[in-house]
């Protein structure tokens, strides 16, 4: 039999505390990596985490499993995979910013004709250059090898990045606000083949990326001088200076909005954020605190187990324990008592009686379910190696007869039955008497059928081919007169 204990627990100040804490927890990480490739593995793991939920509850067990497995996999992924932006963010931050600062996006403007003048001399030397201007999406996934740089832009830094004799003048330079932030940067190829044949990779890489990305990539050929500026799918030849400045202009449009309209809406993301934080951890709070006070109590009977062949199992002090189980709400819900069982091993018992601990040791369940409490968490068992013995039969009369009659003769059929028992019980045993028959109704000779009554010791049997039954014949005289007994 089945019965459901459900708790639900009511909210202590512990658990605000608990949720609060993780969800700052939670929301710092949001602050501290957002912006950064780091913030979509974590959702990735959040994501996992609610298909593992979803599974628990709606019972696909291998599911549960799997993104169980994978999430505590992907926790280190991500620490491998992103150790170099992990290291960055602790690298550049104290402790004090880590746990309370909100990082400011700078808006610094970007010095737009210290560029083009820059990107229009180059074009004139025939000096080769490859200028990457990022837009709002996160580029560290698409592009490899760069050096760090964080010099200030000016015309005369960018020309001499790309000058032929610079070390750093192979591949891209990177520019963010008024800095150069890396250099000989790798940028994927395009594999269009729809362009100018006398496109070489310089150029393939400008529209690689810029297919790949909502970057702007400025390209000056070594070869013909010639300027083009590579956006989405788009190449544009650029032969005026104010072309290109408007171009620029543009692009960096889509970030510098008005200063204080900006403010605003950094600081709505982060209250957002802040909002989702506190639900995210609430929900999974919720979720593991009614998981984890879900009860349930089920009887579940004693299975014995390895039991040597000689041995025979007389008495056990209980056939079923009470087994008290938690774990996830709908786990839980769904169980059924035979999905848990109880086991004992046998193997060592000795003959005679036998205690044994029932622990969690012996109790299987399914996966995700906790072992709370057993009781009672021992049970006592009788083994022995049966004896027979063969021993008469008494009739258990009750009652009384009719004083004016007389029982003259009683014979029993068999008068000796066969039974067999452990041998501390049978060697005791001298007598086997059959049910109560009562002397009240019996008026004369006859015969009846009286079952033996083994009851009085659970432990004896009858051997085989023995009847559970005696057949009783009795003879039964009328007594004299009294006066002529006298
Ligand atoms: P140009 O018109 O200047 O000759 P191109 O399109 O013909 O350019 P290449 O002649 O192959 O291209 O230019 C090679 C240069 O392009 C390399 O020295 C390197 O600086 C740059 N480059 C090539 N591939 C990449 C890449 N994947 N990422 C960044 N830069 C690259
Ligand atoms: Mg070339």
């Amino acid at each position: 039999m089945s019965s459901f204990d459900l708790f639900y627990f009511g909210i202590r100040w512990q658990d605000i505390v608990d949720i609060l804490l993780n969800s700052y927890f939670l929301f710092r990480f949001y602050v501290l990596f957002r912006g950064t490739i780091v913030l979509r593995g974590l959702i990735g793991i959040v994501l996992l985490w609610f298909i593992q939920r979803l599974a628990v509850f709606t019972g696909l067990i291998l599911t549960s499993w799997a993104t169980q497995g994978l999430m505590a996999v992907a926790a280190l992924i991500i620490i491998v995979i992103f150790r170099n932006e992990i290291r960055g963010i602790i690298q550049t931050k104290d402790l004090k910013s880590m746990l309370w600062g909100i990082p400011q996006r700078s808006q610094t403007l970007t010095p737009v004709e210290n560029l083009v003048e820059a990107v229009f001399e180059m074009s004139q030397k025939y000096i080769g250059g490859l200028i990457v201007l990022p837009g709002e999406k996160d580029i560290r996934q698409l592009i490899q090898n760069g050096i760090t740089w964080q010099g200030k832009l000016s015309k005369e830094m960018i020309i001499s990045i790309f000058w032929h004799d610079n070390p750093v003048h192979d591949g891209a330079a990177v520019i963010q606000g008024d800095r150069v932030t890396d250099v000989g940067v790798i940028l994927p190829l395009s594999h269009r083949n729809d362009i100018p044949s006398y496109y070489g990779t310089r150029h393939r890489s400008a529209l690689g990326l810029a297919e790949n990305s909502d970057a702007m990539v400025i390209v000056v050929s070594e070869e013909s001088g010639r300027i083009i500026v590579a956006k989405n799918n788009n190449i544009t030849p650029v032969h005026r200076k104010s072309l290109l400045v408007d171009i620029i202009q543009k692009h960096l449009n889509i970030k510098s909005q008005k200063n204080d309209e900006y403010s605003i809406r950094e600081k709505l993301k982060i209250a957002i954020a802040a909002l989702i934080s506190l639900l995210l951890v609430a929900g999974v709070w919720g979720s593991f605190s009614k998981g984890i006070y879900t009860l349930v109590t089920l009887d579940v009977p004693i299975e014995y187990m390895n039991r040597e062949s000689a041995m025979v199992l007389f008495d056990t002090s209980v056939n079923s324990v009470k087994v008290h189980l938690s774990g996830s709400g709908a786990l839980i819900k769904s169980i059924r008592p035979d999905q848990v069982s109880v086991r004992i091993d046998l193997s060592q018992a000795k003959p005679g009686k036998n205690t044994f601990p029932i622990t969690e040791n012996n109790i299987s369940t399914s996966p995700g379910v906790i072992l709370r409490k057993v009781e009672p968490d021992e049970v006592d068992v009788c083994l022995g190696s049966p004896i027979t013995k063969k021993v008469p039969v008494q009739v258990n009369w009750t009652g009384s007869l009719d004083p004016n009659l007389l029982m003259t003769e009683v014979t029993l059929t068999p008068d000796i039955v066969q039974i067999i028992g452990p041998s501390w019980v049978v060697n005791e045993l001298t007598t086997i008497y059959t049910e109560k028959i009562n002397l009240d109704t019996i008026k004369n000779s006859g015969s009846l059928t009286a079952p033996l009554n083994l009851d009085s010791n659970k432990h004896i049997k009858l051997a085989s081919g023995n009847k559970d039954s005696v057949t009783v014949n009795y003879i039964i005289h009328k007594k004299e007169e009294p006066d002529t007994l006298q």
